[in-house]
């Protein structure tokens, strides 16, 4: 395959231990490189060497500069990030610090991810769909009529899906949003380290391990500070510190949080851009190269710059049974998605294939002879 940035496949695989087989599912959990396998071994080592809260003490600067470099990522600064424990988490705490009235509208997506949507539900709120096109793309004209008409409380966004490699318009809404004065809220943890994620969100969360290829247990919850002054966290604040920082477990993963850090230092390294530049490229030969074959057929265009892609199975196929049986027989590592992960919006269950920027031509051609 002759893609753009061949050098960045080079380095990243170089920096990685050697896969056990083919890994093409970086939108479920990613390969760490060496170096933050170290780092987090090497904090995991200072914690019983000194004491975990000494060990803790002794890497603040080093995790500052994790905030300060994850929270650019989105357009903020490191005062505005807590470390949380995944996703899910961040999302739970800003809807417990946010104490919004119940009944409360939430507009978004039809294909929401249903975690989201019960967060939501057991927090009182209520979903309301945002107008989208046929493959589920926000259609801005409709969201900016939303925004004149009926303002919602805040608008919800997931940036890229999980159960579909669509990009969404996430910086065109946070405009109109703005404009509107109704937050915007983005789930960025299958567009984070993937595609550029400083598109003026007022709230951002997100996972370490998926793009980012951090450790598991590690995730982050990012917000602009006139949210931040309306959040009430469980504990009360501390004067020494930022208020986000009430949002962080005093319990936690600190070793996990080194290791993200390191991680989005090499994403940095490697430029952000190349990598977006090669993540895009590496869908869509992805796309091209997958669809049609064994029947199975391709959702996203084959433009769409992300690098997942969501293979529909010929009638008949079972895609659980495809996925198990690509890892035992052939060693390829995907996923099998239900609908029950977007039920709004899927009508079937698809096979998710999510290379990073290492994949090479014969990974996929295996696939397609696989299949
Ligand atoms: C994975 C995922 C989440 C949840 O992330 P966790 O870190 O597992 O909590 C939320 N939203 C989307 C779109 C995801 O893909």
């Amino acid at each position: 395959m002759n893609l753009v940035h061949e050098d960045l496949a080079a380095a990243w695989r170089q920096a990685r231990p050697r896969p056990a087989g083919r890994h093409l599912d970086s939108a479920a959990s990613s390969r760490q490189s060496s170096r933050a396998l170290e780092a987090a071994a090497h904090h995991a080592r200072h914690e019983a060497e000194l004491g975990g809260y000494v060990a803790e003490a002794a890497a603040e600067g080093l995790l500052q500069q994790g905030r300060s470099v994850l929270a650019g990522l989105v357009g903020m600064a490191a005062a505005d990030l807590a470390f949380v424990e995944s996703a899910q988490a961040a999302f739970v705490a800003l809807l417990t610090g946010w104490q919004l009235p119940a009944g409360s509208r939430v507009a978004c997506l039809p294909g929401e991810y249903a975690p989201n949507i019960a967060q939501l539900g057991a927090h009182g709120l209520r979903p309301e769909p945002l107008p989208v096109d046929g493959i589920g793309r926000a259609d801005v004209d409709g969201v900016a009529r939303l925004l004149a008409k009926d303002p919602p409380r805040f608008v919800h966004l997931t940036h890229v899906p999980s159960h579909r490699g669509v990009l969404q318009p996430a910086a065109e809404i946070a405009a109109l949003c703005r404009a509107a004065g109704v937050p915007l809220v983005l789930d960025a943890a299958q567009s984070l380290g993937h595609v550029d994620t400083d598109v003026g969100a007022d709230v951002v969360y997100g996972t370490s391990r998926k793009w980012l290829t951090g450790p598991r247990g590690v995730g982050l919850l990012v917000v602009r500070p006139a949210i931040a002054a309306q959040l009430r966290p469980v504990l009360p604040d501390r004067d020494d510190v930022p208020p986000m920082r009430a949002f962080e477990s005093g319990e936690a993963h600190v070793a996990g949080r080194i290791g993200l850090t390191v991680s989005v230092g090499d994403h940095l390294a490697a430029g952000p851009d190349r990598v977006r530049e090669r993540l895009a490229a590496v869908g869509r030969a992805t796309r091209l190269l997958l669809d049609g074959v064994a029947g199975w057929s391709v959702v996203e265009p084959a433009d769409e710059p992300t690098a997942t892609t969501t293979l529909r199975p010929p009638d008949g196929a079972d895609v659980v049974a495809t996925r198990t049986r690509l890892l035992t027989e052939h060693g390829i590592v995907v996923s099998a998605i239900g609908p029950e992960r977007a039920p709004g919006e899927m009508t079937g269950p698809v096979l998710r294939v999510s290379p990073h920027v290492d994949v090479t031509t014969e990974d996929l051609e295996a696939l397609a002879e696989a299949l």
